[in-house]
């Protein structure tokens, strides 16, 4: 059983900054759907549930989400949904159950950068960037490869593009984690195709400075895509085997590309 020694609720993400800075043994509170797991006791608890993080504001550029936003309120958000061609509802869908999803926090699951997660797969391939109360403003891709000691996520920004966008994930059963997951979103004139749960942390296989794949792309430039996959960095665990991976994972990113491109490109103003 986790125990807190103390409990604290703050009334705003500067006051549980400081805390933190103050306690570095504390233990930041989101949903609590993974820290329940755990067994220890902890010094602190600073649950960020009264520090107004549970709002999705929408600017004519892009959605701000805050880190206390559910997976299901974001997950049935229509504007959202519609601005993205609806990648994170596909990520989130199989996420345990309903129930789950009304309490498990956007800011929980992209700070603990789990490798089987979903929903940093999905936000990885959109031009998305986190919020933090200490470091600022910080693109998606270098917080997913390094993540942040110490600090607290405020919020998650997806800038609004005219995205295509899919989410594939194969499960050995319905609500399992992914034992494999690609994303693909095409912004820009580009395709911006991750893949995740290798066992490892998700990555992005093409987009941003990696190799490009354009958005009218030929046949061959997209098998040259699947044929990278093939050379990403795979593990074993009790899902699959890295060679299952790394065979699955060229038809897992063809379907997500294939089936985000047959999708009507986002509205920017949905
Ligand atoms: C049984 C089970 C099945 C799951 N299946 C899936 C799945 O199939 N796909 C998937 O994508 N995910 C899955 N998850 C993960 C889940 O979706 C959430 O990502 C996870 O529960 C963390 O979110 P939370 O709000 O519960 O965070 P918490 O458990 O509260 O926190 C998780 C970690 O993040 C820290 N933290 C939380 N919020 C913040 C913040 N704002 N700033 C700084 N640090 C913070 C906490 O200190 C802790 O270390 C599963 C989880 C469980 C328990």
């Amino acid at each position: 059983m986790l125990t807190f020694e103390k409990y604290v609720c703050p009334a705003t993400p500067r006051e549980a900054y400081d805390l933190l800075q103050e306690n570095r043994l504390a233990t930041v509170i989101g949903g609590m759907m993974w820290l329940r797991l755990a067994d220890r006791t902890a010094p602190l608890g600073i649950d960020l549930s009264r520090c107004g993080l549970d709002e999705i504001e929408e600017t004519p550029d892009a959605f701000r989400i805050g880190a206390m936003v559910t997976l299901g309120q974001l997950e049935r958000h229509e504007r959202f949904s519609a601005a993205t061609c609806g990648i994170f509802a596909e990520a989130v869908r199989d996420v345990v159950g309903t129930q789950f999803r009304n309490l498990a926090t956007v800011g929980g699951s992209v700070y603990a950068r789990m490798g089987f997660s979903d929903v940093v797969c999905a936000l990885l391939a959109l031009d998305a960037e986190v919020e933090l109360e200490g470091a600022g403003v910080v693109p998606i891709i270098p917080f997913v490869e390094r993540g942040a000691r110490g600090d607290i996520l405020t919020h998650v920004i997806v800038r609004k593009h005219r995205y295509q966008g899919a989410f594939e994930s194969v499960r050995n059963a319905a609500t399992d984690f992914s034992a494999l997951n690609a994303a693909a979103a095409c912004w820009q004139g580009s395709w911006h195709v991750a893949v995740g749960a290798r066992p490892k942390k998700a990555a992005l296989l093409t987009g941003g400075e990696r190799t490009p794949l354009r958005r009218d792309f030929s046949p061959a430039e997209l098998d040259a895509v699947c044929e990278l996959a093939e050379g990403l960095d795979y593990g074993s665990d009790l899902r699959g085997t890295a060679e299952w991976r790394r065979a699955v994972a060229p038809a897992l990113i063809r379907r997500a590309v294939r089936r985000a491109a047959d999708k009507p490109r986002a509205d920017k103003e949905a």
